[in-house]
């Protein structure tokens, strides 16, 4: 019978926790699966999922492939732990690569045979039935793996398939990722999701200088994460009137900084309202103007109580748009719609702002009206896997 082995990974460095975090990843996995039938058991230390019909086998590596915390899996061949059953099973295996190493272990040591002797037995009857191949002890191309489990079975695999590793969804908390239409900010929320935060995300439209196309966007683009997450509540804010009233009152060198700083001000208020203990953002080091990091003291000094995530803040251009097509949110974000950012983009904006010339530009400004009046145009959107 096929069946399907769970490695969890660093989960095991948990320690007490240890318990809490299982069972929450167990629970994601049954819930990323709840449309498929299977029975999912613990023996003896390891995870396997079984009776799940080989039809739909290849969608359920996919699923599993996109739950945080799950290290790797194995297909493997489910037998009763007889050394005649075993090689028999064994004897049939064709192998795809020049060459290959049989590998032996042994909870049961009930067994009547050593590991050594027993892969070494396996060993030859793998190259008899397979005479053109050759077996290769140290870097072998195939490694078929023969798990003698306590339970009285045996399991037979020869692939590992990589999985996403992190920790469970939901074991950090919540967050809130300010999601513009960009590349970078859908990486952020992923890379943090997989140290187990759960996301909200928060978006800031200037509509009608922006399209609704622009807003389309942002929900594919949450819409792709939930790939991952499951669910995210979109809050989508109006930016306009802010952005008029800078653009009016304000030198035009600090806007961005200044629309920056009202933006982490309505995230923190959607974070307080909304239970989230983080805010996440798309910055990495150097990037454009409102990415130094004086910028980055300017922006940050207007939250008070939480802490900023920048995941992507040591990272290349080129390396977040890899992981971008990994998870399948660059070609959406690549479409030329608008963002509210490039919307009375200065042409000299600052570098090295300092906290007290914002202190000055906002003085210009009713701060706390313009972030109440954008408050009221929040619509929430609960996007969900599709
Ligand atoms: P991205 O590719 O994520 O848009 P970027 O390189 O274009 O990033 P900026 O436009 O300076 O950089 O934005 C920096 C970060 O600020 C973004 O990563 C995102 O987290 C947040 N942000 C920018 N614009 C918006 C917006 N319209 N709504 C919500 N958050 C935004
Ligand atoms: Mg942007």
């Amino acid at each position: 019978m096929k069946v399907i082995l769970l490695r969890f990974g660093e989960l095991y460095l948990k320690g007490n926790n240890r318990n809490v975090f299982e069972s929450l990843l167990i629970g994601n996995i049954k819930d990323k699966l709840k449309d498929e039938h299977f029975k999912f058991e613990k023996t003896f230390g390891r995870y396997v999922i079984s009776q799940y019909g080989k039809e739909r086998e290849k969608k359920i590596i996919e699923k599993l492939k996109t739950v945080f915390g799950l290290y790797s899996i194995s297909v493997a061949e489910e037998i009763e732990a007889q050394p005649e059953q075993i090689k028999a099973y064994v004897g049939q295996i064709k192998i795809k690569t020049e060459n290959f190493k049989v590998y032996v272990k042994r909870a049961d040591k009930k067994f009547p045979i050593s590991s050594m002797d027993f892969a070494k037995e396996l060993g030859s009857i793998v190259l008899e039935n397979n005479p053109n191949k050759s077996v290769e002890l140290y870097n072998p191309q195939t490694l078929i793996s023969v798990d003698i489990r306590l339970n009285g079975k045996a399991y037979v695999f020869d692939e590992i398939i990589k999985c996403q590793g992190g920790l469970p969804l939901g074991s950090a908390g919540k967050a809130l990722l300010l999601l513009s239409g960009g590349i970078d900010s859908p990486v952020a929320g992923y890379m943090m999701a997989k140290r187990g935060l759960k996301i909200e995300a928060l978006h800031f439209h200037s509509y009608p200088y922006t399209s609704e196309q622009a807003k389309e966007k942002v929900i594919e683009l949450a819409q792709k994460l939930c790939d991952y997450v499951d669910e995210i509540k979109l809050h989508v804010v109006s930016f306009t009137k802010v952005q008029e009233e800078i653009h009016m009152r304000c030198r035009s060198e600090f806007m961005i900084t200044i629309m920056r700083r009202i933006m982490m001000r309505i995230a923190e208020k959607i974070c307080v309202a909304n239970e989230l203990g983080a805010i996440v953002t798309g910055e990495s080091l150097g990037q454009v103007a409102s990415q130094t990091m004086q910028s980055m003291t300017c922006t940050a000094s207007v939250v008070k109580d939480l802490p900023i995530f920048r995941p992507c803040i040591a990272m290349d251009k080129e390396d977040i748009m890899e992981i971008a097509n990994l998870i399948g949110t660059y070609q959406t974000s690549i479409l030329p719609y608008e963002d509210c950012c490039t919307v009375f983009l200065p042409k000299n904006p600052v570098i090295k702002p300092t906290i007290e010339k914002c202190l000055k530009e906002e003085s210009y400004l009713n701060i706390e009206e313009l972030v109440d009046q954008a408050m009221q145009t929040e619509e929430v959107i609960t996007i969900r896997k599709k």
